[in-house]
């Protein structure tokens, strides 16, 4: 959505570039890193496998309710609220290493903050359906944005731009919420493996490498996203000062 809106121009805006680089860049770093992390820890052996770790964690927080579930694919791992299951990624339900008992940790982390009503979740829980229909609703108004700019009509132009904006700006939110639910969660996995000794102190470094790895992907997009934003808007201020 964000590199066609300069096509319907006809040309690519080289200074949208300069905004989006640096989101870009550090969002392929995160990737590379979160592989590279991931694979070296799943070396690294751990005491019991994700599923044993993310049971024990749940049992201790009287959470017996909450199920564990194996689900398809690599790095599927997530919580799902709605179901109250933990859902593992084959590696991270049976593997018995470092990457598998902090992501499963991580998970049950989310389970946790769901249970507790951890404030920045609830509002993130809110934030979704605002999230997907606003993010839904900017590509298609701003399509048409540049559609009626095209046909030399730049005031409907503007007005659809700015409606296009409050919808990428919900998506935006989303995202600026969802990091403190994101560190939180990283954050009580590491507190919760080492207390109920599913690894020990100085084994500590081995999960934090993999959860710092994941949590900077959440970073480099929503850099992007802001950034993105901050593009759309000094579009919207270049376009209303040639309008007068
Ligand atoms: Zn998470």
């Amino acid at each position: 959505m964000i590199g066609f809106a300069y096509i319907g121009f006809g040309y690519f805006d080289f200074k949208y570039l300069l905004f989006a680089l640096p989101g870009l860049l550090l969002a392929m770093y995160a990737q590379w890193k979160v592989s590279s992390a991931y694979s070296q820890m799943a070396q690294v052996p751990a005491r019991m496998s994700g599923a044993q770790a993310a049971r024990r964690i749940l049992d201790a927080a009287g959470l017996e309710d909450v199920e564990i579930e194996q689900v398809g694919g690599h790095l599927s791992d997530h919580y799902d609220p709605s179901s109250k299951v933990v859902r593992l990624s084959p590696e991270v339900y049976s593997g018995y290493s470092m990457s598998s008992v902090g992501i499963a940790a991580h998970e049950v982390g989310h389970a946790i903050q769901d249970a507790r009503h951890y404030s920045p979740l609830v509002i993130r829980n809110l934030a979704v359906p605002a999230a997907s229909f606003g993010g839904n609703m900017a590509s298609i108004l701003m399509m048409i944005a540049f559609g009626f700019i095209m046909a030399g009509m730049a005031k409907f132009g503007s007005i659809f731009l700015l409606l296009g904006i409050v919808g990428f700006a919900l998506t935006v939110f989303f995202q600026l919420v969802n990091l403190p639910v994101e560190f939180d969660a990283s954050s009580r996995a590491k507190t919760e493996l080492v207390s109920h000794g599913i690894i020990s102190g100085s084994e500590l470094p081995y999960v934090s490498k993999v959860l710092n790895a994941a949590a900077l992907t959440y970073v480099a997009g929503t850099l992007s996203s802001v950034m993105t934003l901050v593009y759309y808007l000094m579009q919207y201020a270049a376009m209303s000062d040639r309008d007068g």
